[in-house]
């Protein structure tokens, strides 16, 4: 059967792989290069302690407090299409706290199986470099780390299972001795893992390739149109024209866009982010890092560290702003005792697909047999990809339905 995925990053690689694995003809139409988007420059952690929604009590107050700071890692920019109080309004509505309960039990049974898949990706051939120190969660004042202490009580209510120690104080040296000492201490998320995002997305193409399948690089979709019952039309900028019997939409914020003739609404905007990978001279870290305070992420990839952060809602530019990177480079190495980068590798800006509600949409479009919408995994697509490429597969090959992707329905909007 043939099927067309339109968007070569990681969410779109994994429903193509796991589809071209239960024997469909894959093509994989991307716009731009293979997994240049939101799914090169991030921090790269699969982490399914922090697969919760943004959506949540206070998030809205918080938000309002760092869109108004220069300093602050998040921002707004109105824009006509973004709708801006709409968008605040669908959101507040999503912050209740029985919404935002209801919202992370469903990102934290999606992300069970998240280890799982990433394991399975590695055992048939998929080539990608992976990382497994866990996870450290930084926090440089007393009460944030009693609220992570807080935290773990509550994930582990909701299942979550890994390792967790806490560093206080002088022992934060013994974990890793690249964190500065005047922190208040460390939560070890020791399950944890991450991976060098950029070998992951490469991995996946050449598995694509490997079973059969296309990838089109540099040709973005114009249209997609209906053709008759059970069949698709798919046409390219340059002028290339698929037909195929499933379509999957992965193309992150421009999901929004591309579905908007077929009547379709999706509530998707792009929030952007930046870093800086670099090589440099001190003690780099040797765990990935969560340096609480300023939202910003460390990730150590061999001798390279990556500081990335910054959530830019409704920034659709690709410019890199320099005040906001060097924001997050400052920031980041407040939280190092001796690491300073000498030599950088990239400088990068990415933006990740959010909702409204913060939670991926996942799911075939009711009335449009074939249809399917895989997107809008905000902070958590790597964390997500492959179970969702996984769980999308099945579901569009061989009809499997699971209610862990009944909270991602399009059908909620
Ligand atoms: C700074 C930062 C740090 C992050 N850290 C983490 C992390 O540690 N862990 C984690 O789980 N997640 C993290 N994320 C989130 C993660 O990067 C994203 O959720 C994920 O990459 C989204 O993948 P995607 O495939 O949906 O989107 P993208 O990677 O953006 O892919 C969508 C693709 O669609 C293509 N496209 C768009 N329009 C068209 C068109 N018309 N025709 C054809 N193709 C089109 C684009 O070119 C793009 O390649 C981070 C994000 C940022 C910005």
């Amino acid at each position: 059967m043939k099927t067309t995925v339109i968007g070569a990053g990681v969410i779109g690689l994994c429903c193509a792989y796991e589809l071209a694995e239960l024997g469909h003809d894959v093509t994989v139409i991307d716009a731009g290069a293979v997994g240049a988007e939101a799914s090169a420059g991030n921090a790269g952690w699969i982490t399914p302690f922090l697969s919760t929604p943004r959506a949540a009590p206070g998030a809205v107050g918080d938000a309002i407090r760092s869109f108004t700071s220069t300093e602050g890692p998040a921002r707004m920019q109105p824009h006509a299409e973004l709708g801006f109080a709409t968008w605040i309004a669908s959101f507040l509505r999503a912050s209740t706290k029985r919404r935002n309960a209801h919202g992370t039990a469903a990102l934290q049974g999606l992300a069970a199986e998240a280890h799982a898949h990433f394991a399975a990706l590695t055992d048939r051939g998929v080539v990608f470099e992976e990382y497994t120190e866990g996870l450290g969660v930084v926090c440089k004042k007393d009460e944030n780390l009693d609220h992570y202490e807080d935290l773990v009580a509550k994930m582990r209510s909701l299942g979550y299972d890994g390792g967790v120690t806490v560093y206080r104080g002088s022992e934060v040296a013994g974990f890793d001795e690249a964190i500065s000492r005047d922190v208040a201490g460390v939560v070890h998320l020791e399950s944890e893992r991450h991976v060098r995002p950029e070998s992951l997305t490469q991995g996946l193409a050449k598995a694509i390739e490997s079973n059969g399948g296309t990838v089109i690089e540099h040709d973005a979709v114009r249209v997609i149109s209906p053709q008759g019952r059970g069949t698709w039309f798919v046409a390219t900028e340059s002028g290339r024209e698929f037909t195929s019997s499933n379509v999957v939409v992965a193309a992150a914020y421009a999901t929004r866009k591309l579905l908007k003739p077929l009547s379709i609404t999706v509530p998707l905007e792009a929030a952007k982010g930046t870093s800086m990978t670099a090589l440099g001279e001190g003690v780099a870290p040797s765990h990935p890092l969560k340096l609480y305070e300023n939202m910003v992420a460390c990730s150590p990839f061999g001798r390279a560290v990556r500081l990335s952060g910054t959530f830019d809602i409704g920034v659709r530019d690709h410019k890199l702003n320099r005040k906001r990177l060097d924001m997050v480079v400052r920031q980041g190495l407040g939280f190092l005792e001796s690491w300073r980068p000498t030599d950088v590798e990239v400088e990068w800006v990415g933006h990740r697909p959010t909702t409204v509600d913060d939670l991926p949409v996942i799911g075939p479009v009711p009335g449009r047999d074939g249809l399917y919408v895989a997107t809008g995994h905000g902070t958590l697509g790597v964390t997500l990809g492959p179970v969702t490429g996984a769980l999308a597969a099945a579901e569009i090959a061989r009809g499997d339905r699971t209610e862990l992707l009944d909270p991602f329905r399009i059908t909620r909007f």
